[in-house]
């Protein structure tokens, strides 16, 4: 299939040289350095936009501080109303902004499509919660006392987002932090700066002329710097920040030193346990779509197999078969399961991790062949593994599965759990005892627990994020939104006497 890429990015307001940098309105020649983003399918340019210089930063700040002064006074239900027409523009431009995710991300385009859907679900759900922000009220053990608390709006919020999901986790961050009465500053990857573009036009169109146009801003980084003075900033009381592990340890000290709040959503090695019960047709499709969909660049790949030792052999070998016939090619192509790693460089790292593999034992059984065509396209990995291989434990973002066997299930969990980070993970079991075990406070140590469903691919509905080197963080739904407000305990005397909390006496002679 042809893509007609001029009309496309016309339909997107991205013709000609563009801005990386709104602050209510567009800043037209931004001072930092040219970003050019490319096409990883076929490695040719698709847009060129102007970043951020210093001073575009300082006034992206101010102008989010002013916005969330008078955002905040705006009732929640009224804020809700804003984000509800942002839904509906999205729901209008789905297939435009899903196309252009694929062409600059490299992810096929019915993920892509998915990808804006969940933004149009985030929005929805930050309608409904613009009415549902709840404190709790306790009983005051003082007579004639009102013990509740309530949430205010934090200020403004620096999101931080990472090129595998170029739109989604903006709008788990900008959607609820909104509706909460913040103002958001982005921060986009480098390496997809067309579809934050994309969206702030959506942004500024739907919010044009209410006066609140600056709570969605951008401020695009062609390096490490604008992330950087993000973390440092005071103005920003919150940062939320996704993206690798390294990232997160240097952002998170950057915002710890002045005492700001960081949400962590960072690296994954996910892994899926299959025990001999488990229905293993089920269980195959899982694993594909977990470990080589996306080409492996999900935060919740699977990375890490574990199977019964009696179904080991059955099963990786249906497995290679599957990776056999996976179509890989142009994302955009109906048919296409896999399309191209983001840049080139990935396909060195996938490389090398396969190198240290074979050195460290593994056997290598299907992929890690570079495609004979433009672009960054690689046949996905399976490597049988042994316990204690160092390489197991990393994260390559690139589509690589370790297979490993167990015994014992205590024994499968404790290879589950044998790893720096914590974010998805999964057991196929038709055994209630093993699923129940493995969701019990002694089974996976992970934000997320799936029994018969792969690691990847969450709702919104639940809070999402991850442990230990995942970063701690929680996005998303559930009451993932207190992270974008600030608690205030109140305390109302209606009597006319002043008596202490513990029973303390104190009393001031008259
Ligand atoms: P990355 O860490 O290279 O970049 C993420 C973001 O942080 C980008 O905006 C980048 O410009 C910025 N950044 C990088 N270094 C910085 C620094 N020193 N200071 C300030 N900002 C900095 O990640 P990536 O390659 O874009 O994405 C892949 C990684 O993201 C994987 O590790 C993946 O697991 C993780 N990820 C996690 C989640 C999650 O929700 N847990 C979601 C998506 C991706």
């Amino acid at each position: 299939m042809a893509v007609d890429v001029s009309a496309l990015l016309q339909r997107l307001n991205l013709s000609g040289p563009l801005s990386g940098v709104c602050a209510g309105d567009w800043t037209a020649q931004p001072g930092g350095s040219e970003l050019v983003s490319y096409n990883p399918a076929t490695d040719e340019p698709l847009g060129r936009v102007r970043t951020a210089s210093h001073d575009d930063y300082e006034r992206v700040i101010a102008a989010s501080q002013a916005a969330f002064e008078r955002w905040r006074r705006v009732p929640a239900p009224v804020r809700g109303d804003y984000v509800r027409k942002l839904a509906l523009a999205l729901r209008e431009a789905k297939d435009d902004l899903g196309l252009l995710v694929t062409l600059e991300s490299g992810k096929i385009v019915s993920e892509s499509r998915g990808e804006v859907q969940e933004m149009i679900d985030i929005a929805d759900f930050a309608v409904g919660l613009s009415r549902q922000l709840y404190g709790l009220t306790m009983p005051s053990e003082r007579p004639e006392h009102r013990l509740f608390e309530q949430w205010h709006p934090l200020g403004p919020v620096g999101v931080l987002t990472a090129f595998n999901f170029p739109v989604a986790v903006w709008a788990w961050n900008a959607m609820l932090a909104a509706v909460c009465g913040d103002a958001v500053v982005w921060k986009p990857s480098p390496l997809t700066p067309l579809t934050a573009v994309a969206v702030q036009h959506i942004c500024q169109r739907v919010m044009q002329g209410s006066g609140f146009e600056a709570v969605f801003g951008l401020c695009l980084g062609a390096d490490r710097a604008i992330g950087e003075a993000m973390a440092r900033d005071v103005r920003l009381p919150l940062i939320s920040a996704t993206g690798s592990t390294q990232m997160g340890q240097h952002v998170g000290q950057l915002v710890a030193a002045r005492l700001g709040r960081s949400l962590l959503e960072l690296g994954g090695n996910n892994a899926m346990i299959v025990t001999e019960s488990a229905d293993l047709s089920l269980a195959l499709r899982a694993v594909v779509f977990a470990a080589a969909g996306t080409a492996g660049q999900r935060c919740t790949t699977l990375r890490r197999l574990i199977v019964h030792e009696s179904i080991a052999e059955r099963f990786t070998e249906s497995l290679v078969q599957a990776y056999g016939s996976l179509p890989i090619g142009d994302p955009w192509d109906d048919g296409v399961l896999i399309g191209p790693l983001i840049r080139s460089t990935t396909i060195d790292t996938m490389h090398r991790a396969l190198a240290d593999a074979r050195a460290q034992g593994g056997d290598i059984l299907c992929g890690g062949d570079r495609l004979d065509r433009p672009g960054w396209f690689v046949t996905p990995a399976v490597v049988r593994a042994q316990r204690g291989m160092a390489i197991v434990r990393t994260e390559t973002f690139a589509p690589i599965l370790y297979v490993l066997t167990y015994r014992g299930f205590d024994d499968a969990i404790a290879i589950q759990n044998d790893s720096e980070h914590g974010l998805s993970s999964a057991v196929f079991t038709d055994r209630v005892t093993e699923a129940e075990r493995f969701l019990s406070p002694w089974g996976s140590d992970c934000g997320i627990a799936n029994v018969n469903i792969g690691t990847s691919g969450a709702e919104i509905g639940g809070a999402f994020g991850g442990e230990k080197g995942t970063g701690g963080g929680r996005e998303a739904g559930s009451d993932a939104w207190k992270a974008y407000m600030r608690r205030q305990t109140c305390t109302v005397n209606f009597g006319r006497t002043l008596p202490l909390a513990q029973g303390v006496q104190f009393d001031v002679p008259e």
